[in-house]
């Protein structure tokens, strides 16, 4: 496999389309300049090709093993793993309270994608310890925070977020691992989760488990939750690692993909735990982590899709199949690369065009969260709260049902040498499968758009942040040499619009059919926005000139062109076809 770091368009978006100073302007991002995102960047990007990509294959060979009293990762990721930690890449965004380097949330996650193009496996480990560390230092009191927080910035400590139960993933209101109190004020938690992402590794001296469980005599559903902080080991009162918790490895699954991972299933045992925050409160503070997890695992489908791009085009430049249509590049050679076939560049472009749209969506979710979180003026970080809400479910499920798609493309571009594992692609393929099922199946994104940001105030708020996009492109678009660009991205924001009343009516009067619709209407806003931050970034670099701009403007076309229309047909079916999914019932099925 090979990669580049797509560092070039990361920092024209930052830098161009975006505008660095929406960033640097916020408080505490004084010191943050152009060179030091570069060269973050470009240290990240060195780190994830010399480091990460080798041993993606290593992982997927060797996978996690579980040799009964723990768990080994595959070969190269302990020495990984030193190295990325010695770096300081777990401390990127962390508070500098805890020896964190306090740098954007968007640069983080510019580094995420990078790292989950090269080795996702390799990422998760500390990937939900970032969550977990976040979370932590929203939630828990000052002496948890001194106690763990540095540890956990410095990598040598990692966490978890332990939900799933073997019969509760999506309904997390069934859970029953039970907490009780104990005299000292600690609980003791008992239970099993399955399913947890670095649940037991051999990376870090201690795992602090979040766990979600339920106070005796607390009530059933959601409102029953509570959060609490188990560690692996016990820590003593100087902050040494202690004796072993009650929390026992019973298993790590065998799955389709990131075979490096360990997804481990965790008795608890009278293990015991602190609780975080309020009783019953803990649902809610776990939202938190979930949210943010959701924008990271979004970017991974884009990691995804850009490396598979990469090596499909790589490919492509090489294979010497069939004779290009005339005028061909070389008339002596028997053969040309297969990238001269349009069906090849068509393929080829269909990802790439929505790779770098993609991209700009997810920069706009993190330029948001990092406004959310340091704006001095309250109304620009409520309205940016907005917007990243708005954005999330759309981030997390357009983007991971974007990187499946555009592997298997990317393995049809290399035809049976995609297939064997010799290129690697067949992994790709595997490993990126998970992205739309875990941190909230993509249905359920689809049903947090459509019955929770479509209604009451934050209905409101899409209603306003969709009819500002249309008036920005009716703004900009009139006989413009660029109005065959601009034109169709209005006409589906218009669509969009329609669609989102029809949607928010039938929310009102026929759940069912909103419910029915909230996938399409999901993928119908993700094409459509997309197309709007297409058409900005034309309207942004309408005076420059150079090979990148001439090839952003063509890819901004060929979006309109070949990804857009899908919007068409979407917005009909969401329209026309919910009396014929509402005909069928039970029964219908399986008769
Ligand atoms: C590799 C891996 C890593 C994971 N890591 C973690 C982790 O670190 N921590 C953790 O707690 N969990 C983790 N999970 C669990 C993961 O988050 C769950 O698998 C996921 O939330 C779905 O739950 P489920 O598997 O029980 O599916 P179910 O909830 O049983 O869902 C089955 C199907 O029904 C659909 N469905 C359910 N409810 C609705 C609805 N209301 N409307 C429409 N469709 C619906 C779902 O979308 C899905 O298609 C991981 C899972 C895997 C495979």
């Amino acid at each position: 496999m090979i990669y580049t770091p797509p560092i070039k368009d990361m920092l024209f978006l930052l830098n161009e389309w975006i505008g660095l100073e929406k960033l640097t302007a916020l408080p505490g991002y004084e010191e943050v300049d152009g060179d030091l995102i570069e060269a973050i960047l470009e240290e990240a990007g060195k780190f994830c090709t010399t480091e990460l990509l080798d041993i993606n294959r290593d992982g997927d060979e060797h996978g996690a093993v579980h040799d009964g009293d723990s768990v080994r990762t595959p070969p190269g990721f302990r020495e990984a793993y030193a190295k990325f930690i010695d770096n300081g890449w777990t401390g990127i965004d962390a508070n500098p309270e805890h020896g964190g380097q306090g740098l954007p949330k968007l640069l983080q996650s510019l580094i995420d994608e990078m790292l989950s193009a090269t080795n996702l496996s390799f990422k998760m480990y500390s990937e939900l310890s970032h969550a977990a560390y976040h979370l932590l230092d929203d939630v828990a009191g000052d002496d948890v925070r001194q106690r763990y927080l540095p540890k956990m910035v410095e990598g040598v400590w990692s966490g978890t977020m332990c939900l799933t139960e073997p019969h509760c993933g999506t309904d997390l209101g069934l859970l029953k691992t039970k907490a009780v109190p104990a005299a000292d004020g600690t609980y003791a938690l008992t239970g099993s989760k399955i399913f947890i992402t670095s649940g037991d590794h051999d990376l870090t001296e201690n795992i602090l488990h979040l766990v979600i469980a339920r106070i005796e005599g607390a009530p059933a559903g959601t409102r029953g939750i509570s959060l609490f902080l188990v560690p692996k080991f016990l820590v003593n009162d100087d902050g040494s690692v202690g004796e072993r918790n009650g929390v026992v490895t019973a298993a790590i699954e065998h799955k389709m993909g990131i075979k490096g991972s360990a997804t481990c299933a965790l008795n608890f045992d009278a293990a015991t735990g602190y609780l975080l925050g309020d009783e019953n409160r803990g649902l809610a503070a776990m939202f938190k982590m979930m949210n943010t997890e959701r924008l990271t695992v979004g970017i991974q489908g884009l990691g995804f899709a850009e490396i598979a791009y990469q090596n499909a085009l790589a490919y492509a430049q090489e294979r010497l199949q069939s004779k290009a249509p005339a005028p061909r590049p070389d008339d002596s050679r028997s053969a040309d690369p297969i990238i001269y076939q349009p069906e090849m560049q068509r393929q080829l472009l269909k990802i790439r065009a929505q790779v770098e749209g993609a991209r700009a969506l997810a920069m706009l979710a993190g330029l948001n969260v990092d406004i959310m979180e340091k704006a001095a003026d309250g109304a620009a970080a409520a309205e940016a709260e907005q917007t990243v809400a708005l954005l999330t479910p759309v981030v997390k499920a357009y983007l991971t049902d974007l990187g499946g798609p555009s592997t298997l493309t990317a393995q049809q571009v290399l035809g049976g040498y995609g297939y064997v594992r010799e290129y690697g692609m067949e992994q790709l393929v595997r490993d990126c499968r998970i992205t739309p099922i875990y941190e909230g199946t993509n249905e359920v994104q689809a049903l947090d758009l459509v019955s929770r940001k479509l209604t009451g105030k934050t209905g409101e708020f899409a209603d306003r942040f969709l009819a500002n996009w249309q008036r920005f492109l009716d703004d900009h678009g009139g006989g413009a040499s660029d109005a065959d660009i601009i034109a169709p991205a209005a006409a589906e924001m218009r669509q969009l619009l329609e669609t989102s009343a029809w949607v928010q009516d039938k929310l009102q009067t026929e759940d069912a059919a909103a419910r029915g619709a909230a996938y399409p209407y999901l993928r119908l806003f993700a094409l459509t926005l997309i197309g709007a931050l297409w058409a900005q970034i034309v309207v942004t670099i309408r005076d420059r000139d150079g090979a990148f701009y001439d090839r952003k403007r063509k890819l901004a076309r060929f979006y309109m062109q070949h990804v857009l229309p899908e919007t068409s047909s979407i917005a009909t079916t969401i329209v026309a076809g919910d009396t014929a999914l509402a005909d069928f019932n039970v029964e219908d099925f399986i008769a």
